[in-house]
């Protein structure tokens, strides 16, 4: 008898732990394609900045129920201002849009990973979780440069996911660094076409 219920408890035991299973993957895949859906909305948003002639990275903050609250892209060149970058633009709408300066339970998604100032201000806004795609071995403070999160002694803990459609993310990158190079080339040569004493020794 106790064999039998020992039996019963093993199978009921075993449907659970599949159930369980299933379900965690269920909510892992619902969790990767909302991220990358996100992360397509900051894409979108990266070419915004492009068009503008800014590098084009775009941020996304979503709250704890999925609700976009803020939005941005580079705007550094365009205001005149070192400190517009998307991260810190989104951050800024989202405070606004929300009447506050702490920003918590939210996820930002962004195209390229922060730098430390843009670390900085996730942090001193107490975002729950940060998203982002490309990775920055220039300037990047979130491990690829620099560990901001790691080394700075803090209560508060970021959750951070990296990679997210990551070669979308670098390939908008380096096409825009690609053409700005282009674009440089062609602008010499055509000086040198204009004005060919710039290429001929001085006598
Ligand atoms: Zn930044």
């Amino acid at each position: 008898m106790a064999s039998v219920n020992t039996q019963k408890n093993i199978k009921f035991l075993t449907a659970l732990f599949f159930i369980s299973i299933n379900s965690l993957i269920i909510l892992m895949d619902q969790q990767i394609s909302f991220d990358e859906k996100m992360m397509n909305r900051a894409l979108f948003l990266a070419d915004k900045a492009e068009a503008l002639g800014e590098i084009p990275v775009g941020a996304v903050l979503v709250d704890e129920r999925g609700n976009i609250i803020g939005e941005g892209w580079n705007l550094s060149i365009v205001n005149s201002d070192p400190t517009a970058h998307a991260e810190i633009i989104a951050l800024r709408n989202a405070a606004q849009k929300i009447q506050n300066y702490r920003l918590l339970n939210t996820t930002l998604y962004v195209t390229l990973e922060p730098c430390t100032m843009c670390a900085g201000a996730i942090l001193h806004s107490r975002i729950k979780r940060l998203v982002f795609g490309a990775s920055d071995y220039k300037t990047g403070a979130v491990g690829s440069r620099f560990h901001f999160f790691e080394d700075y002694k803090m209560n508060h803990g970021v959750e951070i996911t990296s990679g997210v459609l990551q070669d979308q993310c670098s390939q908008k990158l380096s096409r825009f660094f690609q053409k700005r190079r282009e674009q440089k080339k062609q602008q010499k040569a055509t000086a040198l076409l204009q004005h060919p004493r710039l290429n001929s020794p001085e006598k």
